[in-house]
């Protein structure tokens, strides 16, 4: 859990972002409350800090971006997350998310193939008190060995759903991936049997791209 001496410093700011998600139409009170407790200022470079708690998404280096916390809401959000539970996470980046599911009690296990931000962020989260299994590799492949997982996350926009990824998805487990190339449709799939899938789409929205890249290994 995350330090008590990083918990007060922005936690008004926090609140106020948490509000104005509540607005925007976030309504899992679990979600709200790990927006208020995750210190975003903190994984920003120090010229983005003054706007750490507006609804914007901001550069993490390597040409990634952390995403507008309300996208960040609204996929974990989709998961319904229950504490306890094992979530898969495509795309660490800055490990904005991947320490929101932290906060609502989920064992993170995370990909990350830009190997400048895996370094970063594998030590910084623990560095605050949040611990993740960190893995740099490609998310397309999942990580079959601790396979299934509950709840599967992709923070990367993708033309297709990787197969890897739903077979590693536990049988009444959900995965959100934000489908498409140039803009990408917010998409729900929740495994009803071995090879039946349900699929629901929610509205547009912008992420970097979901590459693909062979040569990287988990
Ligand atoms: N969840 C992150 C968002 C980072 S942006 C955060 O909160 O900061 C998406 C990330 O996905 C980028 O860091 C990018 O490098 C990574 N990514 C893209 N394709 C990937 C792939 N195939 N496997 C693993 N990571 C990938």
């Amino acid at each position: 859990m995350l330090e008590d001496k990083y918990k007060h410093r922005g936690i008004g700011l926090r609140k106020q972002l948490s509000k104005l998600l509540k607005e925007k139409g976030i309504q899992n009170a679990e979600v709200l409350r790990a927006i208020e407790n995750v210190p975003r200022h903190l994984f920003l470079d120090s010229s983005f800090i003054e706007r750490a708690y507006e609804d914007i998404a901001h550069p993490i280096g390597a040409g990634q971006t952390i995403s507008r916390p309300h996208t960040v809401a609204f996929q974990t959000e989709l998961l319904n997350l229950k504490s306890g539970e094992k979530v898969l996470e495509i795309g660490t980046g800055s490990g904005y998310q991947t320490s929101v599911l932290l906060e609502m009690g989920a064992k993170v296990y995370t990909i990350e193939r830009q190997k400048e931000l895996f370094d970063k962020t594998k030590i910084f989260l623990p560095s605050i008190g949040y611990s993740a299994k960190f893995f740099y590799g490609d998310g397309y492949k999942g990580i079959p060995v601790f396979a299934p997982y509950d709840k599967i996350i992709i923070t990367a926009g993708g033309p297709i759903i990787p197969d890897a990824l739903l077979q590693q998805l536990k049988i009444g487990g959900r995965l959100v991936i934000p489908l498409g190339t140039k803009v990408q449709i917010m998409t729900l799939i929740e495994k009803l049997a071995e090879k039946q899938f349900e699929k629901t789409e929610y509205g547009e929205f912008k992420f970097v791209p979901l590459l693909e890249n062979k040569a990287w290994k988990v």
